[in-house]
């Protein structure tokens, strides 16, 4: 990317993280992956119990890695489990909570749709900390914007992640199905973080994740 554009997202994601910190999120501008994991290092603490939403952000950065190997906390692994609706529903004990958006807005909102709900109900309530991790590639302009790209490119990407046969692995873009197969059961906008920093959102100031 050329000096130009860098420049111009780093105006966008200053102008975020400012409007973000006016609805009690807090915000943290970091450059790749190796700083957000050094951050979230610090914002994990030993004996913690943590657990994670469905994110390929989080294992892009290395950080699902560094939680399965991580031997000073109780990570409930959802990926290695035989029952993760119990994971799931344990979660809401966390003390921290990591995840992504789908996308997240100049003004300062997080937009995300969900299949199980767990990981939007995560977010709005029960862990005592959320940590969300996202690439400068989430954010855009505004609401409209954000539905257009849960719509394009967040959603139709996840079912094809998911080997899903839906008719947006066919066309490329949402149509609203009503497939059985439908990942897109919960649409929820968080406007605020109530308690005021539990929500903790790091933005990347490098592609991540979709
Ligand atoms: S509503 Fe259906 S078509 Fe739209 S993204 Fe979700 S699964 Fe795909």
């Amino acid at each position: 990317m050329d000096s130009n554009t860098k420049q111009i997202q780093r105006i966008q994601a200053e102008t975020a993280k400012k409007n973000l910190e006016l609805r009690q999120f807090q915000c943290s501008i970091v450059e790749d992956e190796k700083e957000a994991l050094e951050l979230i290092k610090t914002l994990v603490k030993p004996n913690d119990m943590v657990s994670v939403g469905g994110s390929m952000t989080l294992f892009e950065t290395g950080v699902i890695d560094w939680l399965e190997n991580n031997k000073e906390i109780e990570y409930l692994d959802r990926y290695h489990t035989e029952d993760a609706q119990e994971v799931f529903r344990k979660s809401f004990y966390a003390d921290v909570y990591l995840t992504s958006t789908n996308a997240l807005t100049l003004d300062g909102k997080l937009l995300n749709v969900d299949g199980n709900g767990n990981r939007v109900a995560a977010m709005i309530y029960g862990p005592k900390k959320v940590v969300v991790l996202t690439g400068i590639n989430k954010l855009v302009k505004d609401e409209a914007a954000a539905i257009e790209r849960i719509q394009m490119i967040a959603a139709p990407a996840n079912c094809v992640r998911l080997n899903k046969d839906t008719p947006c692995t066919k066309v490329g873009n949402c149509v609203d199905c009503l497939n059985p197969k439908r990942i897109c059961a919960s649409h929820v906008k968080i406007d605020r973080s109530q308690t005021k920093d539990r929500i903790h959102v790091i933005l990347m100031m490098k592609e991540a994740g979709y």
